[in-house]
């Protein structure tokens, strides 16, 4: 998003960080000292157990007034399912998965986990039922295995050896000169970008939630570390409910359903066979390549 300076992109990253769960931790609150824009209702209940339907209802959103981003939108998602949404850049996609898990609050419309409004259940069991992992990884200065602790701050040693395990990234981890100990960020060891997402997705197979919403890498990884992210990923969407903002045709092709986003609408869904059959804006995008070509 061009037209974004870095400190406004920052706080937004901000607000999404806590999706990925730092609760009890010092640095959680020293963040918290920046006051939250959501406050949870007074009456806020906490999600109960979550099987992970999706609902979004009539649902539009604008960030600053009189500036729709998205418009009417309808959508619902069942436990299990997998969605890829696709779309042209600045249509809405990355907008509508942050109001899933509340970074922001709808305009006018809802948006229901499990039959629940969002802004009637506390955010943070709300956090507790969404993973989330973005193409932009914070990490901390501190060792690689707090940075991985960040998904669930109670953790043992042997959780967070197998949550690396999950994530493809326990061989890098031990080939570091500290091992799980190994100082990482501003003054440590620097993580490529394919470590750090891997990084994310650990921190997300610790937390467990039903519900999992990806923005799959644009930047080039090389070969092995795409592979190795792709079937992370592919394990750790296994019986969650994921919404993937998705730019490989073969993620694409297999989602149960793609959704098309336009100008803050959803204008097509279907199969990839289905939508290349319609021959609409799907089959038009796929044909210029505006999907991006990585396969
Ligand atoms: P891309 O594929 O480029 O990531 P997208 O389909 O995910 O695009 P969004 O990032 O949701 O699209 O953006 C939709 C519109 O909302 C764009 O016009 C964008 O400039 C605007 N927008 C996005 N984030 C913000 C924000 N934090 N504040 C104000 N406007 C925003």
């Amino acid at each position: 998003i061009s037209t974004f300076t870095s400190p406004v992109r920052k706080l937004v990253n901000f607000a999404e960080m806590f999706a990925n769960g730092f609760a009890g931790l010092g640095r959680f609150v020293e963040l918290m000292r920046t006051e939250p824009k959501l406050r949870d209702a007074p009456d806020a209940k906490a999600l109960g157990h979550v099987r992970g339907s999706i609902d979004v209802e009539d649902v539009s959103f604008s960030y600053e007034e009189n500036q729709e981003v998205l418009e009417h939108v309808t959508l619902h998602v069942r436990p299990g399912e997998t969605v890829a949404v696709v779309g042209p850049s600045g249509g809405g996609k990355s907008t509508l998965c942050r109001l899933i898990p509340r970074f922001y609050d709808v305009t006018s419309g809802r948006i229901c986990i499990d039959g629940q409004d969002v802004r009637s259940v506390t955010q943070e069991s709300l956090h507790h039922a969404i993973g989330v992992v973005q193409q932009d990884v914070f990490l901390f200065a501190d060792t690689i295995a707090n940075n991985i602790r960040y998904g669930r701050p109670d953790a043992t040693m042997e959780e967070i050896r197998e949550a690396a395990r999950q994530a493809e990234i326990y061989d890098d981890i031990m080939a570091m000169p500290d091992g799980f100990d190994t100082y990482v960020g501003e003054r440590g060891t620097l993580l490529s970008g394919g470590q750090k997402q891997r990084v994310s997705i650990a921190r997300i197979f610790l937390k467990n939630p039903p519900i999992l919403i990806l923005d799959e890498a644009t930047s080039a990884l090389d070969s092995v570390t795409e592979s190795k992210i792709q079937h992370a990923l592919d394990h750790l969407a296994e019986g969650r409910t994921t919404l993937i903002i998705a730019h490989r045709l073969s993620t694409i092709r297999s989602a149960s359903r793609i959704l098309v986003v336009a100008d803050g609408r959803i204008c097509e869904q279907g199969t990839h066979e289905e939508l290349m059959r319609l021959g609409g804006l799907y089959a038009t995008l796929r044909s210029t390549q505006d999907l991006s070509s990585a396969e």
